[in-house]
C-alpha cells in the first residue's frame, strides 16, 4: 500500500520525482531510488528470515535512509521501533528490554553508546553498513489493518517511557484526515526538523506527504536561521515546528526581512503557542495555526481554516473528518461551551495500546475513547481550545490557575523571551504560582512592572507569586519546555 511504485501510479508521478531531500548533505532522493532502497532493505530482512511481527529498532537522527528502513517494514511485516537518542543509557537499554527487537540499526555515530547496550553483536548493525544487494526476491507481506507497524516511545518525562502501538490502520487514517485537511498534493514540499522517533516528524510531516506523493526535507539538528532559509530554498509550502522553535526564529534577522511566498501555511504544535508568534507571522501576511495531537492518538486531530485561525487565535478549530473529540467535566457529562474539562478523542487513527502495558492501555482508553490527559473547552461555534494538561493545573486556595493563560500574559511583557508557569508546594495555599522567565539578551526584568502588568489581565490569585529569570528553559527531545525538570529544580 505504502509503496513508492503505488503512489508513482497513483499520482502518475515520474520516479525521478523527488521524495527526499536532506538539508545537511543537500543528497535529493526520488522515488524511484527510494523504491529501490525499500527493496533492498526488505530483500535484506527476509533473507535474514526475519517474520512478521519482529521488531527493528533504530536509532539514528534524521536521515533519509530511515524511511527505507520504515517502508521496508512494511513490506515484511515488521514492525519499526525508532529510538530517541536523547535518553540516557538506561532508558535506551529499558527500551530495548521492552521491545527486544531482532535487529537494533543504528547511525555510526552512536556507535560508543551501542558499545555500553547490552545488545548482541548479531543483533545490531550500523546503517551506513549498506546492506547486500539481494534483490532477486523482494517480499511483500500482506499485513491486515490491525498489524502493528510501529512503536513509538513516549519521552518518559511522566514516568518510565511508553510504547505506543501504532496499527496500519491508524497510521493511514491519520494520514488520509491529515491530506483531506490540509489539502496536500505531490506539489507540497515540507521542511522536517521534528525528531523522526517522534509523532509529529513520523506521523504529521512525513508519512502523509508520502502518501500524496510530495516532498519531505528533512533538518538535523534544528537552527532557525537554516530551517528559514530552507523553507525559500526548497520552496516548501507547509511545514510544523513547536513553539519554541518559532520563537527562535522570529529572533533572526532572516525572519524579519524575508517573505516566504510558497508557504501555504505555517502549523504549530506541541505546545501552547504565544499569541505573540502567531501575531509576527499575521503580520507577514503568512497563515500561522496551530495543531494539536499526541503520539495516542497521532498528530492531527483538529482542523482549523487560516481565516477562523487569525480571528480565533490559540483555537485549534473542530474534530477532523474521521474523528471525534469531545471535553467531558469531572463527571464525565459533555461540558457546557466555554467550561474547561478533559479532552478525549476517539477515532481509526488512535493507537492500538501501550507494548507490554495493559494496565496502562486501560487507563488511556476507556470505552473505546482517549483520555488524553488534557484540559479544553469549547466555544458556542463548536470551536476547541486547548487549556493545559491536566497535571500541570494549579490549586492555589482552592482556585484553579492554568498556567497557559499566565505564560500568554506574561509572554507579552517586553524583553521576555520565553516563560514557564508551574505550581509549587506552599503551607498557606496549597501551591502556589511560580514563573520561569528567560529574557532577550541586556534585559532586566523589572518584577514590579511585570507584576502590574500581570495585574491588569490576571486576577490576582493567578499572578505569580514568585518570578524566577533563568539564562533558559530546559527543553525535551522535540523542543517543547520542559517542565518536569522546573518541577525538580523547584
Ligand atoms: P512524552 O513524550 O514525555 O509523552 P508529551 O506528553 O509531550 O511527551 P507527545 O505525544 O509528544 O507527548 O505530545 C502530546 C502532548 O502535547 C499533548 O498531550 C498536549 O499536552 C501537548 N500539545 C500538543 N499540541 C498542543 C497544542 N496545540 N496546545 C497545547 N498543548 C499541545
Amino acid at each position: 500500500f505504502h509503496t513508492c511504485n503505488w503512489i508513482i501510479e497513483r499520482t502518475a508521478l515520474s520516479t525521478e520525482h523527488i521524495a527526499l531531500i536532506d538539508i545537511h548533505t543537500g543528497e535529493r532522493v526520488s522515488y524511484g531510488v527510494l523504491q529501490n532502497r525499500i527493496d533492498r532493505w526488505a530483500s535484506f530482512f527476509h533473507a535474514k528470515g526475519f517474520t512478521k511481527g519482529e521488531r527493528i529498532a533504530v536509532y539514528s537522527p534524521n536521515k533519509p535512509e530511515l524511511f527505507a528502513i520504515l517502508f521496508a517494514c512494511e513490506q515484511v511485516g515488521l514492525i519499526y521501533v525508532p529510538l530517541n537518542w536523547r535518553l540516557s543509557q538506561a532508558e535506551l537499554q529499558g527500551v530495548l528490554d521492552d521491545c527486544k527487537p531482532i535487529l537494533t540499526l543504528y547511525d555510526e555515530g552512536f556507535e560508543a553508546t551501542v558499545q555500553q547496550l547490552k545488545v548482541n553483536e548479531a543483533h545490531r548493525l550500523t546503517i551506513v553498513e549498506q546492506v547486500p544487494n539481494t534483490n532477486d526476491w523482494i517480499p511483500h507481506v500482506l499485513n491486515q489493518a490491525e498489524d502493528p507497524w510501529m512503536i513509538i516511545y513516549t519521552g518518559g518525562t511522566t514516568g518510565a517511557p511508553k510504547g505506543v502501538v501504532l496499527s496500519y490502520s491508524a497510521i493511514n487514517w491519520n494520514a488520509l484526515n491529515t491530506i483531506s485537511t490540509w489539502g496536500l498534493t505531490e506539489n507540497d514540499v515540507t521542511i522536517n526538523y521534528m525528531p523522526l522517533f517522534h509523532t509529529g516528524g513520523l506521523n504529521a510531516l512525513s508519512i502523509p506527504l508520502f502518501m500524496a506523493g510530495g516532498t519531505v526535507a528533512i533538518g538535523h539538528q534544528f537552527d532557525a536561521e537554516e530551517a528559514l532559509r530552507a523553507t525559500n530554498h526548497y520552496e516548501a509550502t507547509i511545514s510544523l515546528f513547536v513553539p519554541t522553535m518559532y520563537q527562535m526564529m522570529m529572533q533572526t534577522d532572516y525572519f524579519k526581512h524575508a517573505s516566504f511566498p510558497t508557504m501555504d501555511c505555517f502549523l504549530s504544535g506541541g505546545a501552547p503557542c504565544p499569541e505573540t508568534v502567531y501575531r509576527a507571522f499575521h503580520k507577514k501576511g503568512l497563515c500561522f495555526k496551530e495543531g494539536y495531537g499526541l503520539t495516542e492518538a497521532g498528530p492531527n486531530n483538529f482542523f482549523i481554516r487560516p481565516e477562523d485561525a487569525a480571528r480565533k487565535i490559540g483555537s485549534v478549530g473542530k474534530s477532523m473528518l474521521f474523528n471525534e473529540t469531545v471535553v467531558r467535566d469531572e463527571k464525565g457529562n459533555r461540558c457546557a461551551p466555554g467550561e474547561i474539562g478533559e479532552l478525549f478523542v476517539k477515532g481509526p487513527h488512535m493507537f492500538s495500546g501501550y507494548w507490554n502495558n495493559p494496565t496502562q492501555t486501560s487507563e488511556t482508553i476507556q470505552n473505546g475513547w482517549i483520555r488524553t490527559g488534557d484540559l479544553a473547552k469549547v466555544d458556542a461555534d463548536g470551536d476547541t481550545y486547548i487549556v493545559g494538561r491536566k497535571k500541570d493545573m494549579i490549586i492555589t486556595g482552592g482556585e484553579n490557575v492554568y498556567p497557559q493563560e499566565v505564560e500568554q500574559c506574561l509572554i507579552t511583557f517586553d524583553g521576555i523571551r520565553e516563560v514557564a508557569v508551574v505550581g509549587m508546594s506552599d503551607d498557606v495555599w496549597g501551591e502556589k504560582v511560580v514563573a520561569f522567565v528567560a529574557v532577550y539578551d541586556e534585559v532586566e526584568v523589572d518584577r514590579e512592572s511585570l507584576l502590574s502588568h500581570c495585574k491588569h489581565k490576571l486576577a490576582a490569585y493567578k499572578i505569580p507569586k514568585e518570578v524566577i529569570v533563568v539564562p533558559e528553559l530546559p527543553k525535551t527531545h522535540v523542543g517543547k519546555i520542559n517542565k518536569s525538570e522546573l518541577l525538580a529544580r523547584l
